[in-house]
């Protein structure tokens, strides 16, 4: 049990990465119980939600709604298998049923898109198909799909015995949403706000996807602050109160970031370029895809800002600082 008064569990899934788990939740309530985020679909989290059930006694006509904060495969994979044990619905909200779509349904459409991305951007041919490869393998994980039941923003929501207003909070993900509880002050923050690690920032390829993700995010975090929120249980890493100080530091972070690829980009660089130089250089292919959209979210911001131009040259976009 993580927060006893709104009856929530925090249920810690496994993850074949650097970052090795995720937190999902579940809610227990006088009628049953209710989870939140599904983990990936493998043998490992099958495993550690039977377990849970087992240990909680809950049958699978217990389960009464899943609710998933975003649709990466790490929160969002296993809620198809979830639903064919409990025959309950999956909730998501409306904008990340549309990346359900476009991605994870349209896997070729979805990696020819990036692997164009990734070439327009300097990668070299042989890190792009490694960096394609990697997510074709993520994709996996997202299968079986569930019927999905689509949520607006500020819609309020039961889970366990209270209620909860769905708060969009893009930026991690065009339609990442939050759940939260007003009377206690305790925000599901998904991968919104984490106390560690900052959430990835990915500008993904533009067919239909937000073109200045990181706008949205600075925007979305800011928007906690008029919450008065008290707990946040986040997707990664341990339930934190510090919100505003954590803020605060997310914005620090991102403005440094900013300035420091600002200063590599200089008189012409590739985004991947960029890359190299602000991230480690021993990243996994699936890292490397991270920090490859990441660095892009942050040049387009700039480009935006009016701080640096984009030309294009043999098919290959260069940044550059615009001189005042
Ligand atoms: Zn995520």
């Amino acid at each position: 049990m993580i927060y006893e008064p709104l009856g929530i569990y925090k249920v810690k899934l496994p993850l074949p990465f650097r970052l090795n788990h995720v937190n999902c939740h579940a809610v227990k309530g006088t009628k049953g119980w209710w989870l939140i985020d599904a983990g990936l679909n493998r043998e490992a989290t099958i495993e550690g939600w039977r377990q849970f059930f087992e240990e909680h006694a809950i049958r699978p006509y217990d389960i009464k709604g899943i609710y998933i904060t975003h649709f990466h495969p790490d929160h969002y994979g296993c809620s198809g298998w979830l639903q064919e044990y409990s025959g309950a619905p999956v909730y998501i909200g409306e904008i990340d049923a549309d990346r359900v779509n476009r991605y994870w349904k349209s896997k070729n459409n979805i990696l020819r898109a990036l692997d164009i991305m990734y070439r327009d951007n300097g990668m070299p041919d042989e890190i792009v198909r490694e960096t394609i490869g990697s997510v074709n393998n993520l994709i996996r994980y997202t299968s079986p799909h569930p019927k999905l039941t689509t949520l607006k923003a500020g819609q309020v929501v039961i889970i366990g015995d209270f209620e909860y207003q769905v708060i969009l909070t893009p930026g991690h993900t065009d339609g990442h949403i939050c759940f939260y509880n007003i009377d206690q002050g305790v925000l599901l923050s998904g991968d919104h706000l984490l106390p560690e690690i900052s959430s990835n920032i990915s500008l993904w390829p533009q067919t239909g996807a937000d073109p200045n993700p990181l706008h949205n995010f600075l925007k979305a975090i800011d928007s906690i602050r008029s919450l008065n929120c008290k707990l946040a249980l986040p997707a990664h890493g341990k339930p934190f109160s510090t919100i505003e100080e954590r803020i605060s530091q997310l914005e620090a972070h991102h403005q440094a970031r900013l300035q420091e690829m600002k200063e590599c980009v200089g008189s012409g660089a590739t985004a991947y370029q960029v890359c190299k130089q602000v991230f480690r250089q021993d990243l996994s292919y699936h890292e490397l895809r991270f920090a490859m959209a990441e660095t892009l979210a942050h040049l387009v911001y700039l480009t935006y800002q009016g701080e640096l131009k984009v030309t294009t040259k043999d098919g290959i976009d260069t940044y550059s600082q615009i001189k005042n």
